[in-house]
């Protein structure tokens, strides 16, 4: 069993008043059960992984290009997230296939980049609610999974989180059988492409509407090795709750 992994996603959220919650996050769970991921917009990246130093906290960055430099205006490349002090990086969001286009080759190319550059990847993938409502749901994650992942994922470079589209930002969730079907499925879809050695490692994270409230019902369900929150990673006391239900 891989240790579970409590991850805060701040989206375009936050400046420099909310990196206290980041030292008061660091104080209050000095040595947490879980490990513990905060990734915040690539402007306080820098910063934060600063606040952070020597707590048990690892920052970030929540895209990077598919190229390691060059003529991309606006864009940031994993060399530059790790100079910036971040180990991981969030690919394939949602929010980022929807608003920039990006497919599961675009995610791949950046997956590839990044765990080569060294990076630890939090590859997402997730239905919308009308690919539920026709019984799409595995299929769509089963194609995700294999267009998104590149064929040298490792238990040690790759994250998989699952976020159902419907379920991101609107209180909604899946019921906790929806969630084991889904991650059960992953972990299937995993083992038969890397081997069940393999698959057993790497760690699936459930997302869409994680909060202190139900966040150990969906710890609890087999598979879940622990979340990607949005909303509720943006104060101290919410993500520690959370934390802690790890
Ligand atoms: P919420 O927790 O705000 O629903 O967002 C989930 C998410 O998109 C994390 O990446």
């Amino acid at each position: 069993m891989p240790r579970k992994l409590a991850a805060g996603n701040w989206k375009m959220n936050g400046g420099s008043a909310e990196l206290s919650e980041i030292a008061a996050l660091a104080l209050a769970h000095p040595a947490p059960g879980c490990d513990v991921l905060i990734c915040p917009p690539a402007t306080l990246i820098s910063r934060m992984a600063e606040a952070a130093r020597g707590s048990a906290i690892a920052v970030g960055g929540q895209d990077c290009h598919g190229a390691v430099s060059g003529a991309h205006t606006g864009d940031v490349s994993a060399p530059m997230l790790l100079d910036a002090g971040a180990s991981h990086v969030i690919l394939g969001h949602s929010e980022r296939r929807q608003d920039h286009g990006e497919t599961d080759a675009t995610v791949r190319i950046k997956t590839t980049t990044a765990v080569t550059e060294g990076l630890i990847a939090v590859v997402c993938i997730g239905e919308t609610l009308g690919e539920r409502e026709a019984g799409q749901t595995l299929d769509v994650i089963g194609t995700q999974m294999d267009g998104s992942l590149p064929d040298s994922t490792t238990a040690a470079t790759i994250v998989v989180a699952y976020e159902p589209v419907w379920a991101i930002g609107t209180g909604l969730t899946p019921t906790l059988d929806q969630i084991a079907e889904v991650h059960d499925f992953m972990r299937a879809r995993l083992a038969a492409r890397f081997g069940a050695d393999m698959a057993d490692g790497i760690r699936l994270l459930y997302g869409g509407s994680v909060k202190p409230s139900n966040a150990a019902e969906i710890f609890a369900v087999p598979n879940v090795d622990g979340a990607l929150v949005g909303g509720a990673s943006l104060k101290a006391d919410d993500f520690g709750q959370i934390i802690a239900a790890l």
